[in-house]
C-alpha cells in the first residue's frame, strides 16, 4: 500500500512545453541524475502512476487530455507542475490560445520553479510530492477508519464542484468495464451539474468533512427517479451506497409510490446493490454499441 514511499511511479505529460522542461525532466531519468536510484519509475499508464508531472502551459488542445489523465490516476494522487509555464503559463501566458497554468484545470500540489526547471529541482519536487502523497494517504486511511461516523445530509450549492470531482473518480470503473469513457457521468460539466442541482434533490455522504458519496433524484407524479449513485472507490463495499439510496427514497412523501433507477448492463456491483434493496429490472434501452441501460423499479412498500 505504501509502495510509493520507496518507489513513486510518475506519468509525465507535455501540455504545450517549448521542450525545455521536457528535456530536463527526461534528464532526471538518465544516469547523470538517475532518479531511479530513488525508486522513481516513469510509466506510460496513468492507472499505474502516483504522481502526475506536467510541463508546459494549458492550451485548448491539452486541457481535456490533462483532465482525462488526472481522473485516471488512482487515489491518492499528486500533481507536480514543472516549470514557469506549468505554474502560470510562463512566457506564453498572454498568447491567444493559452488558458494559463495547470491549476486552471486540475488541482496542483507541488510547483517546481524555473525556465527551464533544473533536474535537481524536478527531483526535489518529486520528493516533495511523495511527502504530499503520504499525507493524503494518511488522511484517507483516517477517513476509512471513521467510516461508521459517516453522515448523510442534503448537499448545498457549495458542494457541486466536490461532487463533480467525486463523480469523475467513481465512474472511472464504469469506463473500464465498458472500455468507453463517453458515459454521460464522465462527460458532465460543472455548468450541467449546477443545472441538475436546481431541479433535483442531492444527498451527500460525509466523513471527516469530506464528501465520499452522493446520490440525486427527482420526482414525476407517483415516481421518483434515482440517479448517479456514487461512492469513492476507497469506501465502496462499506454500505454507504445502500444508505444513500434508502435515505433518498425517504425524501419523498407517501404520494410517491414507485422508485426507478438505471445502470449499465455489465455494472454488476450496481445491479447487485439495487437488487438487494428490492429493485427489479423492467426494461433495457441500448445507449450505444457498448452500453445498454437496465431500468429497475421498486414499489414503495417493497423494502
Ligand atoms: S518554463 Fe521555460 S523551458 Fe519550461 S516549457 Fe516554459 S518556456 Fe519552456
Amino acid at each position: 500500500m505504501l509502495g510509493f514511499k520507496k518507489s513513486p511511479w510518475i506519468i509525465h505529460y507535455d501540455a504545450s512545453s517549448c521542450n525545455g522542461c521536457d528535456i530536463e525532466t527526461l534528464a532526471c531519468l538518465t544516469p547523470l541524475y538517475d532518479a531511479e536510484r530513488l525508486g522513481v519509475i516513469n510509466t506510460g499508464n496513468p492507472k499505474h502512476a502516483d504522481i502526475f508531472l506536467v510541463t508546459g502551459a494549458v492550451n485548448e488542445q491539452s486541457r481535456q487530455v490533462i483532465q482525462n489523465i488526472y481522473h485516471q490516476l488512482p487515489e491518492p494522487k499528486v500533481v507536480v507542475a514543472v516549470g514557469a509555464c506549468a505554474a502560470s503559463g510562463g512566457i506564453f501566458q498572454d498568447c491567444y490560445n493559452i488558458a494559463g497554468g495547470v491549476d486552471t484545470v486540475i488541482p496542483v500540489d507541488v510547483y517546481v520553479p524555473g525556465c527551464a526547471a533544473r533536474p535537481e529541482a524536478i527531483i526535489d519536487g518529486i520528493l516533495k510530492a511523495v511527502e504530499v502523497l503520504e499525507d493524503k494517504h494518511r488522511r484517507i486511511t483516517a477517513m476509512a477508519n471513521s467510516i461508521d461516523q459517516t453522515i448523510i445530509v442534503r448537499a448545498t450549492p457549495e458542494d457541486v464542484a466536490e461532487i463533480l470531482a467525486l463523480q469523475k473518480i467513481a465512474y472511472q470503473s464504469e469506463a473500464e468495464i465498458y472500455g468507453d469513457d463517453s458515459v454521460p457521468a464522465l462527460q458532465q460539466s460543472l455548468a450541467e451539474l449546477k443545472e441538475d442541482f436546481q431541479r433535483m434533490v442531492f444527498l451527500k455522504a460525509v466523513v471527516n468533512g469530506k464528501i465520499i458519496g452522493a446520490v440525486r433524484g427527482y420526482s414525476e407524479g407517483e415516481t421518483a427517479h434515482i440517479l448517479r449513485l456514487i461512492v469513492h472507490p476507497y469506501f465502496q463495499g462499506r454500505g454507504i451506497g445502500s444508505r444513500l439510496v434508502r435515505e433518498i427514497e425517504a425524501v419523498w412523501p407517501p404520494s410517491v409510490r414507485r422508485f426507478e433507477a438505471f445502470t449499465g448492463h455489465r455494472s454488476k456491483r450496481n445491479l447487485t446493490l439495487y437488487g438487494r434493496l428490492g429493485y427489479r429490472p423492467f426494461k433495457e434501452v441500448p445507449y450505444n454499441s457498448a452500453v445498454t441501460w437496465v431500468y429497475m423499479e421498486k414499489l414503495r412498500h417493497e423494502n
